[in-house]
């Protein structure tokens, strides 16, 4: 296989090459669920879901983990102020989670490991760290990893380990450690704060853990491919790969990619800038999810994306450029021979399409190769110059394409019930030359959410957007 990816920790682009053959595995660092998500974590999310549908584009075996955060100081702060438990807290936002990955066509992960259902692998891999020296114990039952114990500490996020600045979540763990650069394993129960009985003693576990332990327990000690925003390389990343080769004293993770930050209106955009744009507000402004997805996705993955009040329009347009160029070639008749510059013509652009993805996901250049097709195949329908079955071949090409995109509606679910007779109904009243009924007809096949127009191929359907 010929997919390249650059990988954080060596600075590297290369072949990726499965541990094993013809199945990777991924770990993708997901959301903690307190609130809603903001549309800056979906970008990671995204780009992780385009990996993923290209890796079985290509016809490998995936395996998807994304793990769903739900104890943590901010959880914890919340369930307080709404008077709920963390677990009542988190499975609402778990559902709202997943109501919006579901909206933006992101493939559903394999496995969505809460760390509340893993407190054992976590002691389990703490107890490791503190039989081999790499994590001690504090007077009021915390527990810390080492970082003097671990000397390639650093090393992700190309830092000196003598000169470590001390990240916001770790300095908020003040526990008592020999320290300040080390972090937090296991937090000692506190009143007023849940915690686990457990072989280590009472406590909850730290946020760095949770992904060491969850990551190994569902792919392995060594494993692919791990994603997650540049944010957190460090302390989070760099936590997890220490505590984890500390632990099993094998390479964690074959290829480290970080996706860089979605901002909004030239900052970075983060809930503590206040400028959080949420899905699900977006969603329920009318905004389409297809063109929220196309946004999302179209810069490379390594590069900022600029979001600003253009971003939806433009990728509104793009969404119903394609649209367009779909239904057209779905009416498409025209009896004439086989274009035999078109099977070469399609055979290069899926080849465009690839090459660019293989250079480590290069999405906008894969949009582009896309795009061609689609400027050259609408040339083609107004020239008349496509015969029926080139149609179908073009539409067949895109509908493939889109496997990993995800941006089109899907050819099975895209009549809604009813429409099917509604538009053979006004086939039938046009060609009876009953005008007042055909109208009458697109009336009601509005109000299901269909546009008809009619074209010298007869008539052309499409589904508008629904309104929220
Ligand atoms: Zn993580």
């Amino acid at each position: 296989m010929a997919l390249e990816l650059r990988d954080t920790l060596s600075g590297e682009q290369r072949p990726l090459v499965p541990l094993e053959a013809g199945h990777v595995r991924i770990y993708s660092c997901g959301p903690t669920v307190y609130g809603p998500t903001h549309i800056g974590n979906f970008r990671s999310f995204l780009f992780a879901d385009i990996l993923v549908r290209y890796l079985r584009y290509r016809g490998l075996r995936v395996t998807w983990v994304m793990n769903i955060t739900d104890v943590d100081d901010r959880i914890i702060a919340n369930a307080a102020a709404e008077g709920t438990t963390i677990a009542e807290l988190s499975d609402r936002w778990l559902e709202q989670f997943k109501a919006d990955f579901a909206a933006v066509g992101m493939t559903p992960p394999d496995v969505l490991p809460r760390a509340t259902e893993h407190i054992d692998a976590m002691t389990s891999l703490i107890q490791t760290l503190l039989d081999k020296g790499n994590a001690y114990r504090t007077d009021d039952g915390s527990v810390f990893f080492r970082i003097s114990s671990w000397p390639a500490y650093g090393r992700l996020a190309r830092l000196d380990p003598e000169q470590l600045q001390v990240g916001e979540r770790v300095e908020a763990d003040d526990y008592g450690k020999d320290d300040v650069r080390d972090f937090a394993l296991w937090k000692a129960a506190k009143p007023g704060e849940p915690s686990w009985d457990t072989s280590i003693g009472p406590g909850r576990p730290g946020w760095h853990i949770e992904c060491s332990a969850m990551s190994m327990r569902h792919l392995g000690t060594s494993f692919d491919i791990h994603t997650g925003g540049i944010d957190l390389i460090f302390p989070h990343h760099e936590d997890e790969i220490a505590q984890s080769e500390a632990a099993t004293g094998q390479t964690f993770v074959g290829t480290w990619l970080h996706c860089d930050h979605l901002r909004l209106g030239g900052a970075k955009m983060a809930r503590r800038v206040g400028n959080i744009a949420r899905v699900a507000d977006l969603l329920a402004e009318g905004v389409s999810p297809r063109a929220l997805r196309y946004a999302l996705i179209r810069v490379n993955y390594r590069q900022a994306l600029e979001y600003t009040e253009d971003t939806l329009a433009e990728a509104g347009a793009a969404i119903e450029r394609l649209d367009q160029v779909v239904t057209a070639l779905s009416a498409y008749v025209e009896d004439r021979a086989d274009d035999p510059e078109i099977a070469a013509f399609l055979t290069a652009t899926r080849e465009a399409f690839e090459a660019a993805l293989d250079d480590d996901l290069n999405v906008s250049k894969a949009l582009a190769a896309l795009f061609d097709l689609v400027r050259d195949t609408n040339r083609r329908i107004a020239d008349r110059r496509l015969s029926t079955s080139d149609a179908g071949r073009i539409l067949e090409l895109l509908r493939d394409l889109d496997r990993v995109l995800g941006v089109l509606t899907e050819a099975s679910e895209a009549l809604p019930a009813g429409a099917a007779a509604l538009l053979e109904a006004r086939a039938a009243a046009r060609a009876g030359r009953d005008w007042a009924g055909s109208d009458r007809l697109r009336d009601e096949l509005a109000t299901l959410g269909v546009a008809v127009e009619d074209t010298r191929d007869g008539q052309r359907w499409r589904l508008l957007e629904p309104v929220s």
